[in-house]
């Protein structure tokens, strides 16, 4: 999202630019993603949620995502929804594969299979590699000693490469390296990118949620983001959930508790049907890194170097915000000041 952001907005502003791209096709995890772009809507909830994260940052993203959501619109953009579902929050759910079309149409010159590996000289870079969370020895040293176990829930591609580049470069870490979004999975032996969203066990708030050996922990935010960061924690970085028969009904987004169980039990997950429970077994699945490079309210990172997007670390910290709303945003201005200042 935040490498095509950046080009789009650049190529508008009349730069000439040049997108490396590792991956065989645009667009990142953002094509795999739900496509809900959104924010708190009231900035006092966001720090709330997101108590350890920079202000500075924050209040950018916040005070910016409108805009910027009105920008991808005029693009042309496809919106699936003006709601997130979520009373806390607000925003535009876009339909991923037309997001991602819109933006790598507008994004110029893209070089596939061309991943960035040093910084050039003498042009201003955009580093918006996605994170680490696909270099399970950074994610050991970082987040968890079960990084092996862990199921990548995002795109192959993003592991780290912008943090190298941006540390050597001289860039400060952010705070919050340990951190990162993620879902609970539905234990299944084979789980694929179309399985990501389907396998997704958000519910834990209706379950007991306990590790392998028993030992239980109590859910403590409406995102689960804790949760999976538990989760991570854990032997083999799984956990079981053991629903009571009279939740099995309570809603979880468009279908119930008992549906999103049968999606995993006919994917071969295992799932234990007791009496007046339902126990199922769920693998940790890392999505994005919320730590990485610190940046100014401009994007900058070092001289001549902007970063955006996951590489970015410090604004979700504590807690969850839309990681598309923070590439998104960031990625916009992180053009605009760079060639600002050519
Ligand atoms: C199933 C799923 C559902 C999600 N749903 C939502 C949601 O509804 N709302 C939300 O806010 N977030 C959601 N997310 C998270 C969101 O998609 C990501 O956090 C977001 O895409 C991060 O943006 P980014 O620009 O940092 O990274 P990406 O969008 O992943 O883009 C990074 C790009 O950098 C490329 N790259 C990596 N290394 C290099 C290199 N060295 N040189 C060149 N290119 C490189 C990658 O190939 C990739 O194309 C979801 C993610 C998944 C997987």
């Amino acid at each position: 999202m935040a490498g095509l952001a950046a080009a789009t907005r650049a190529r508008e502003l009349g730069a000439r630019v040049v997108v490396h791209e590792k991956g065989d096709r645009p667009g990142g995890s953002m094509y795999l993603s739900s496509g809900v772009i959104w924010r708190y809507r009231d900035f006092e909830r966001f720090r709330e949620e997101c108590g350890d994260g920079d202000l500075e940052l924050q209040r950018v993203v916040w005070e910016g995502l409108d805009d910027a959501l009105a920008w991808l619109e005029r693009l042309g953009a496809p919106v699936v929804t003006r709601e997130t579902g979520n009373p806390l929050t607000s925003g535009i759910r876009f339909d991923p594969t037309g997001l991602t079309g819109v933006l790598a149409r507008r994004a110029g010159d893209m070089r596939f299979g061309r991943p960035l590996i040093e910084l050039p000289d003498g042009v201003p870079v955009i580093l918006a590699t996605g994170g680490f969370q696909g270099d399970a020895e950074l994610v050991r040293e970082q987040i968890t000693p079960e990084a092996q176990s862990l199921v990548l829930r995002a795109n192959p591609w993003s592991a780290g490469d912008g943090l190298r580049l941006a540390r050597a470069a001289g860039a400060a870490e952010s705070v919050g390296l340990a951190e990162f979004y993620g879902r609970n999975l539905a234990a299944a032996p084979q789980i694929a990118p179309t399985d990501f969203v389907p396998l997704a066990q958000v519910y834990a708030k209706h379950a007991r949620v306990e590790n392998l050996a028993g030992d239980v922990y109590e859910p403590r935010t409406w995102s689960e983001i804790d949760v999976v960061q538990w989760t991570a924690r854990q032997p083999g970085a799984r956990a079981r959930y053991i629903v009571p028969d009279d939740a099995l009904g309570e809603p979880v987004r468009e279908r119930t508790v008992g549906e999103v169980i049968d999606i995993a039990r006919a994917a071969g997950a295992p799932v234990e049907s007791r009496e007046g429970e339902t126990a199922i077994e769920v693998v940790a699945g890392i999505t994005t890194t919320l730590g990485g490079i610190a940046i100014d309210p401009r994007g900058r990172a070092a001289d001549g170097l902007w970063v955006a997007g996951a590489d970015a670390g410090g604004i979700s910290t504590g807690g969850w915000s839309s990681a598309l709303a923070s590439a998104l945003v960031f990625g916009k201005i992180a053009a605009e000041d760079a060639l600002g200042g050519l």
